[in-house]
């Protein structure tokens, strides 16, 4: 079962919609020209996490793109809709929006909410394997080149998804991308951390290390939060600069994203990340803190 509800100014809760039935026009901008941007997120007990997060990146997607997009209250109610009607102990929640109809001049705005995966549930347990994949840009290019739109979420996905199917094609389950300059950058659909554990002078210091936010990459919420709730733990944090050498040389390496949330990676480019152990430890006790974050 999956719900729609679309944001129109007539309906202050937003409007649903039949998914089994087509609603929007052939000419829409999201379809003609992947010309739009969306959020994916995860709710639990029909509440969605991280909402403001969520929010507040779409508002940067859509500064981007020079997109006007409906307000924090309209998503919010319309989310509230959609979940109503989905109750469901789980749920995924998009945000999308087009650009419109060719010419109208008015964004497409709604909410789908359908069930979870189960491929994350697997993915955490089992752990990935990833190969790194030259993205093909510098790891610069997003201040000298913003028309690329690189850190916005936009619905132009073919060349992420693209991605994934190469890795699948090559017995792998993700994809970690590479910048032109050998920097480490995102997952096609997920963030990239990191684990270093050492001692000094006799106490245990753990670090947990992103690729530098201005990269290229879309900032994650799930890895903002987690830095967030780690820091209060005690884990020290670093942003980067990452190159594949510091992937071999970690204690642990994880993708990470709303929904999949925190998946141990196992091998990159047939090479072991860490030791068994220690890296089920690091995920148990990651994951535990990510599950206490709102
Ligand atoms: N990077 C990319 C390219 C993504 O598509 C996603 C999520 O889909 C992320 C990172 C992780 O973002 P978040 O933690 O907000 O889900």
């Amino acid at each position: 079962m999956t719900v729609l509800v679309f944001i129109d100014s007539d309906f202050p809760a937003g409007r649903i919609a039949d998914a089994n039935q087509p609603q929007l026009f052939a000419t829409d901008l999201g379809a003609t020209r992947g010309d739009g941007i969306f959020e994916s997120l995860l709710a639990v007990e029909n509440k969605p996490k991280k909402i403001q997060a969520h929010l507040d990146r779409l508002a940067s997607s859509a500064t981007l793109l020079e997109l006007e997009i409906p307000t924090a209250e309209q998503w919010r109610a319309a989310i509230d809709t959609a979940l109503a009607e989905f109750d469901q102990p789980e749920a995924v929640v998009k945000l999308l929006v087009t650009r419109g109809v060719e010419g109208a001049k008015q964004a497409t705005a709604w909410v789908q909410v359908s069930p979870l995966p189960a491929l994350g549930k697997q993915q955490r347990e089992r752990g990935l394997t990833v190969i790194l994949l030259d993205r093909g840009y510098d790891s610069e290019v997003a201040l000298r080149a913003p028309w690329l739109l690189l850190g916005a979420k936009t619905l132009s996905y073919a060349v992420n998804m693209a991605a994934l199917r190469y890795a699948q094609q090559h017995g792998a389950d993700d994809v970690i991308f590479t910048s032109a300059d050998g920097r480490v950058l995102e997952g096609p659909t997920s963030s990239v951390l990191i684990a270093k554990v050492s001692e000094e002078n006799g106490s245990q210091l753990k670090r947990l290390i992103t690729p530098q936010l201005d990269s290229g990459i879309l900032p994650g919420t799930t890895q903002g939060a987690l830095f967030a709730a780690a820091q209060r733990a005690g884990w020290q944090l670093g942003y980067g600069p990452l190159e594949p050498k510091h992937l071999y040389e970690a204690d642990a390496a994880w993708l990470i994203s709303s929904v999949r949330l925190l998946a141990p990676i196992n091998s990159i480019d047939g090479q072991q990340i860490g030791e068994d152990t220690q890296r089920a430890e690091l995920t148990a006790e990651l994951s535990a803190i990510l599950a206490s974050t709102e």
